[in-house]
């Protein structure tokens, strides 16, 4: 039987009781226990999970060799840093720092003490996006909408580095050019920072992506659109929907097109436009994450967002968030 890495959890509000019961579902997982500042909380999910609560995080780093931090993103720098000076793994939820300074110290931390950082930007394992993982995505333009409906959590930060930090790391992935310009803005509706967000990102190549991001809306919306030379593409991350339109050329007209141009290309072909719609897996986006980190941990596969990856999505993140406070000023 291959190694189990005894985990822990730090914070189980409502996205840390879910790192804990994935975790003590992993085959490769051993986990240990959990620590919450709350403890009544800290007991409701002990018993909940079935798992050890630890009433201070000292204890529980004295029994594991990896945890997931789950505690808001203004506490993610300070648990870290006792974490990893302690040489273990984390797990920590997006952004992986509320500051792009904090995320340096952390990355340069963990080199030191030979541990692992992996960010989580859960998009990234959704299952109908990995429906596409047979494409070659290198999008000229994106266009991406993630509208959710007004709640307190999440609004110790704004709602760019809340919401729209996984569109701006799913960009990041598709599109390996540096940013050139940014263009945004945004108003603030229900807290004191900023609610809304639209932020046009223009790259070195030429590629733009178009974001907007609320946390006021009635509906939750999680939508992309990418264009590419002959590739349409849409994503769907809440339905778990993805739909791919191919351009190529033909000799004939196709039966299986969905539209034919008369247009003839420079082999002599018309041009005609084929739909797919990839059949999507049933898979749980967080325990494929969480599963990405415990193989990492054990050597058997590299953090599909390290905290590298983790850090450059802040950094735009804090750019268009400054860009957005220079047009409220
Ligand atoms: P939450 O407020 O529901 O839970 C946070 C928990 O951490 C609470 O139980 C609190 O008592 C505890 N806590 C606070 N400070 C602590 C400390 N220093 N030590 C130990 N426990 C502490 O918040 P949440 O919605 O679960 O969000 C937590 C993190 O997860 C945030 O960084 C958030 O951005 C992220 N998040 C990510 C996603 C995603 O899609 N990946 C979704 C929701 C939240």
């Amino acid at each position: 039987m291959s190694r189990q890495i005894n985990i822990g959890v730090v914070g189980v509000g409502h996205l840390g009781v879910h790192h804990a019961s994935h975790l003590s579902k992993i085959k490769n997982a051993n986990l240990v226990g959990i620590h919450d500042s709350d403890p009544e909380r800290a007991e409701e999910v002990s018993k909940k999970v079935g798992t050890e609560s630890f009433d201070t995080m000292g204890e529980l780093l004295e029994n594991v060799e990896a945890l997931s931090i789950v505690t808001p993103t203004s506490t993610h720098r300070a648990v870290a840093d006792e974490c990893i000076k302690q040489g273990k793994h984390v797990f920590i939820e997006k952004p992986i720092t509320s500051s792009v300074a904090d995320a340096e110290y952390l990355i340069d931390l963990a080199k030191d003490h030979g541990v692992i950082i992996q960010v989580g930007h859960i998009e990234r394992f959704n299952p109908a996006l990995l429906a596409l993982s047979n494409l070659e995505i290198e999008p000229k333009y994106i266009e991406v909408h993630r509208m959710a409906p007004f709640m307190s959590r999440g609004t110790d930060v704004p709602v760019v580095l809340d919401l729209m930090i996984h569109d701006i790391d799913l960009i990041l992935s598709f599109i390996s050019s540096p940013v050139k310009e940014i263009y945004a803005n945004g108003v603030s509706i229900m807290t004191s920072s900023v609610d809304i967000a639209n932020a046009r990102i223009k790259f070195e190549n030429g590629s733009i992506a178009n974001i907007t991001s609320s946390r006021v809306a009635k509906d939750r919306v999680r939508k992309i659109k990418m264009f590419q030379q002959d590739l349409y593409v849409t994503i769907d991350f809440l339905a778990g929907i993805s739909e791919v339109y191919k351009a190529m050329g033909a000799t004939q007209n196709d039966p299986d097109a969905i539209m034919s141009a008369p247009l003839v290309d420079s082999e002599g072909k018309h041009r005609q436009i084929f739909y797919e719609k990839p059949v999507v897996k049933k898979t749980d986006a967080l325990k494929a994450e969480l599963k990405n980190y415990v193989n990492a941990v054990l050597g058997k596969e590299v953090p599909m967002v390290d905290g590298f990856a983790g850090k450059q999505a802040l950094d735009v993140a804090i750019k268009i968030h400054d860009k957005i406070l220079e047009d409220l000023r």
